[in-house]
């Protein structure tokens, strides 16, 4: 052996960067390849222990903002300016926010955080300001799951809903209930289509009878 050893220097930054040396597209792929998911009996545990709301934004796999308009109040549409100089929105998401005793929206679990750039010369504001980011930022760790476990798939929120109105029923009950329901349902349609057909023939034959000169 001549002592051809790898460098430490080498080493390190393999480990460090494992995505080093990819395209932006194969960077994005692998980061999802080597994406932590949750396991279902996980992704079910958080949906039952979670509200309507942050469950529906797991669901949608994104939060519902105010539109900009609407969010815009009377004084600066700012709340916060950063060392740089850029000016700072926080939008809650209407979705998954805290609901108070009295129902009226709580603290936000998660906000969009905007940060802008507002130009100005000689101290007049000119053009329009510019949107740098805008990133959704969880601001009550009681949105996420517990530490250590994966993220949530849309997916897997939806068959933890469907699985939990499903907890503990028979196969052979369910099946015909759905199948009771189903052609009493069909039959109703079929009646209301037949009402309506036999009214409309009514209503034609009564203007073709109008129509009639009297010839008495
Ligand atoms: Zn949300």
């Amino acid at each position: 052996m001549t002592g051809h050893k790898p460098r430490k220097g080498t080493t390190a930054q393999t480990t460090d960067t494992p995505f080093a040396g990819l395209s932006i597209q194969g960077e994005s792929a692998a980061r999802r390849a080597a994406t932590i998911w949750a396991t279902d009996s996980e992704a079910a545990d958080y949906t039952r222990s979670q509200p309507d709301g942050v469950v529906a934004c797991r669901e949608r796999g994104r939060h519902q903002y105010p539109a900009t308009r609407g969010s815009i109040t009377e004084g600066p549409p700012f709340v916060d300016i950063t060392p740089e100089g850029f000016y700072v929105r926080e939008i809650p998401c209407d979705s998954c926010r805290h609901v108070n005793e009295d129902g009226t929206p709580g603290l936000p679990r998660v906000i969009r955080r905007e940060v802008w750039d507002v130009k100005h010369k000689r101290g007049v504001i000119t053009g329009q300001p510019q949107l740098v980011s805008a990133k959704p930022q969880v601001v009550d760790p009681d949105y996420l799951n517990p530490k250590g476990q994966g993220r949530i798939k849309p997916r897997q929120v939806r068959q933890a809903v469907v699985g939990e109105a499903l907890a503990g029923q028979g196969i052979k009950d369910l099946r015909q209930r759905i199948i009771r329901e189903r052609d009493e349902r069909n039959r109703l349609i079929t009646e209301a289509y037949e009402r309506q057909q036999a009214t409309q023939a009514a209503d034609a034959e009564r203007a073709k009878l109008a129509a009639v000169p009297d010839a008495g």
